[in-house]
């Protein structure tokens, strides 16, 4: 039977969810397992952090940062138009 190869590449998105930090991530790869719509997949090279795959589809529900036992290794950006705090202007 012929073997093929099968490549894939990030899917882009203005989004930017997901922040590692790749010199306290140890690749454990639980924040994958954990994602429940598959953000993010196991880096091909083992002990490094995973991929951001799919970063438009975030739900921004922490899970991956729960998950992971390691203080600072991961960290959720949420978008610009969540962080803005609405304030009663004053006349
Ligand atoms: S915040 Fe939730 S949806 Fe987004 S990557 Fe983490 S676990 Fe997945
Ligand atoms: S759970 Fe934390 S230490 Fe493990 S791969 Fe994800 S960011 Fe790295």
């Amino acid at each position: 039977m012929e073997k093929k190869e099968l490549y894939t590449s990030v899917v882009s998105s203005s989004a930017r969810p997901i922040l590692y930090d790749e010199h306290l991530c140890i690749g454990c790869n639980r924040c994958a397992d954990v994602c429940q719509v598959d953000v993010l997949v196991h880096s091909v090279n083992q002990g490094e952090h995973p991929i951001v795959m799919y970063p438009g589809e975030c739900w921004y529900c922490g899970a991956c940062v729960m998950e992971c036992p390691v203080k600072g290794a991961i960290k959720l950006q949420h978008p610009l138009m969540n962080e803005a705090k609405f304030i009663p202007i004053k006349e």
